[in-house]
């Protein structure tokens, strides 16, 4: 007997990881769909000397795919590979869960539904009789509590004993019901899946287009079809079958739950709404919204998450690295061998791990809004102030992340489900100034503006939102064009986040970070102090100008002639700039000799720039791509080096072109 494969499906937040933890235990393992960079967890089920493999498909509320994850689970459930499919349902949530569930079934594979949050259904006086609920779908039902492990014995049993039959098809839909049969006759002799002929059917009569590409139709069947859809339009008077058919699963999902499902009889608020009325509410969601913001930015950016970083980076710059310097010139090693261990290796090491702290602290917040359902709530809260420059809600918190540091912050955008706005949110993130620049633009303004510093300051924070919304509309317009995710309509119930659930959370991405971003970086750091100390010829640089960094810098100085700051020092600066912003400041003072004479740098600035080039430098400074850790990220986070150099491309190109206009008008106006 070959090997059973088995999904676990349901709606987001119905309890499906959870499940899957509880029924695979530690044999699990989390990849990529192949060619996106939607998570991938497959697991391993083994019972009574049975084994079953898992999948944990994405959350999705339908088979009409129009997000990448409804994509993905239609693509794998129509696919050979899968035996059976276990659908999980929010018990506490019934109507709503079963209207994917009908599709499921339509699909004709064998299938199981496994009733979650039995527990909560109980404490708020639910009952629900899962025979009679199970005759009328002609599924078994299970009823479990996945986080409490309740029931999990009966669900293995069914899982890797019964899970054979396929589900019955349901008598349901009344008035489409005919049009389905007829039209699945008429796919009988195409190359499908003869027990998922209902579920094409269906989809062909709501005009779905993945299904029409996906079906090879002859002419002859395909007019056939298209006949019987226009005469179930015409018939029922309505003028579209997707509302049709979604009428009819309504109303049989009515009936379903008439029979087997009882709310109490008084209703009493549940928890959720007692919250809601406090946190949603018309006054108080904003306030409550911006203080949980700044709770999460101070703590993540503020005293305790540099606190930790300049700890480890003490601990790496201060004794790791004396160490092995001593190591090596015990064991005679030549200077540059040192420079390259200590400068380049512990250096770039030491870069990495250092954002460690404030990574491990933003998935820790944002497990915990994700798990107790707040997340969705600032999406529905931020939702149509971002949709107007094509992000949904789920964006804000990235974005806000954005202006502590841009590495965490390309990495949270994996909260969101949709792959358009997540790499839509990547691509503009940078954008949105981060820390590290600050000291440049402390540099700058003092020198060039000292009684307007904070003006100037806070315009170029603004230039950053501004152009963020203008790279915006750009991307809609080009890159990502075409339908985007619909709108937040459901609040989730407010739930405790577990405390393994969180743990579990933030290993993951801090390996994944260390172990995936990391690597790159790594090799970034060796790569550009190799750069920055060795000459054309191989030979160790006296001094900046002569190293290859500096060569390319002299070469590349004259394309930023019309921005107004074409001298060779700023181009180096600003390639240094590429390992860390704040690196601008260190490489300038190095090279126009002043140690760490901030003054003297400051007027030997003001003699060398015009004020206005000084501004159109921090102009490119704010936009002009993100340093190499967050450039990593991109890449990891993108799937892809060609996202990855398409970005930055793309953020140098809209940071030569708004230093330019800057210049130009500033000079035509100065003049
Ligand atoms: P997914 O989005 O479908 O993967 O859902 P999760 O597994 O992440 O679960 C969402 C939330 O529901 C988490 O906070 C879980 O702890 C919680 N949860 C899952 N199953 C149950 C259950 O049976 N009872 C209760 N009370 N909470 C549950
Ligand atoms: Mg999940």
């Amino acid at each position: 007997m070959g090997k059973t494969t088995i999904a676990i499906m349901g709606n987001p937040n119905s309890g499906k990881t959870t499940l899957f933890n509880k029924l695979t235990g530690s044999n699990q393992h989390v990849g990529n769909w192949p060619g996106v960079t939607v998570d991938r967890k497959t697991g391993q089920i083994i019972y009574a000397s049975q084994s079953v493999d898992v999948v944990d498909l994405p959350g999705i509320y339908s088979l009409s795919p129009y997000t990448q994850e409804e994509i993905i689970a239609r693509e794998f459930v129509l696919s050979d590979e899968l035996d059976g499919i276990l659908n999980i349902v929010d018990a506490t949530n019934i109507e709503r869960n079963l209207y994917l569930t009908m599709q499921l079934i339509a699909l004709g594979l064998p299938m199981i539904i496994a009733l979650n949050f039995i527990d909560d259904c109980r404490a708020q006086g639910i009952k629900i009789d899962c025979n009679a609920m199970s005759e009328a779908l002609g599924v078994r039902v299970i009823p479990i509590s996945a986080r409490r492990g309740e029931n999990m014995q009966e669900l293995l049993e069914a899982v890797t004993g019964t899970l054979k039959k396929p589900a019955r098809q349901p008598t349901y839909l009344h008035g489409v019901g005919a049009a389905i049969r007829q039209v699945a006759g008429l796919l009988e002799p195409l190359p499908l899946r003869r027990a998922s002929l209902p579920f094409y059917a269906c989809k062909l009569l709501e005009g779905d287009t993945h299904a029409y590409q996906s079906v090879a139709m002859p002419d002859q069947i395909r007019h056939e079809v298209s006949h019987i859809a226009l005469g179930l339009c015409s018939h029922q008077n309505a003028t579209d079958n997707q509302m049709i058919i979604a009428d009819a699963l309504y109303d049989f999902i009515e009936g379903v739950v008439r029979k087997s499902y009882i709310r109490p009889e008084k209703h009493t608020l549940t928890p959720t709404e007692r919250i809601d009325r406090i946190v949603m509410n018309k006054w108080l969601a904003l306030p409550i919204f911006a203080l949980i913001m700044c709770v999460m930015f101070l703590t993540t950016f503020g005293a305790p998450g540099s606190l930790l970083m300049d700890m480890l980076d003490g601990l790496i710059q201060g004794k790791l690295s004396p160490l092995v310097e001593t190591l090596l010139v015990n064991a005679g090693a030549s200077d540059w061998a040192i420079g390259l261990v200590c400068d380049g290796v512990i250096g770039g090491v030491g870069g990495v791990v250092s954002f460690l702290p404030q990574i491990i602290i933003l998935f820790f917040f944002l497990s915990i809004l994700e798990d107790t359902g707040y997340l969705a709530r600032i999406a529905f809260i931020m939702d149509t102030l971002l949709r107007k420059i094509g992000l949904s809600g789920k964006s804000f918190v990235p974005m806000l992340m954005g202006f502590g540091c841009t590495t965490p912050a390309v990495m949270a955008a994996r909260t969101m489900e949709n792959e358009k706005d997540r790499r839509m949110t990547i691509m503009l993130t940078p954008f949105m100034s981060c820390g590290a620049k600050l000291p440049v633009y402390a540099l700058f303004a003092g020198a060039f503006f000292p009684d307007h510093a904070g003006i100037v300051t806070i315009s170029l924070y603004v230039l950053g939102i501004f152009m963020a919304i203008l790279a915006g509309f750009l991307l809609k317009k080009t890159v990502f064009r075409g339908v985007s995710s619909g709108f937040v309509l459901e609040l989730p119930t407010y739930r405790l986040p577990t405390f393994k659930g969180t743990i579990r959370n933030m290993w993951v991405r801090a390996k994944d970070f260390l172990t995936k971003a990391g690597t790159i970086i790594f090799l970034m750091s060796v790569l550009i102090w190799l750069l920055q100390n060795f000459t054309l010829s191989f030979t160790v640089a006296e001094n900046s100008a002569d190293s290859i960094l500096g060569q390319f810098g002299q070469t590349l100085a004259p394309v930023f002639a019309p921005l107004g700051f074409g001298s060779w020092e700023a181009a180096v600066s600003l390639l240094a700039g590429l390992v860390a912003k704040e690196a601008v400041v260190s490489t300038l003072s190095v090279l126009f000799g002043v140690g760490g004479d901030s003054t003297m740098l400051s007027s030997i600035l003001a003699n060398s720039f015009t004020p206005l080039a000084g501004y159109c430098f921090l102009v490119f400074i704010l936009l002009y791509m993100p340093c190499m850790s967050a450039f990593a990220t991109i890449k990891r986070e993108m799937g892809g080096w060609r996202w990855a150099f398409g970005s930055a491309l793309f953020q140098i190109g809209l940071a030569w072109l708004a230093a330019f206009v800057i210049h130009t008008i500033g000079s035509i106006i100065l003049l």
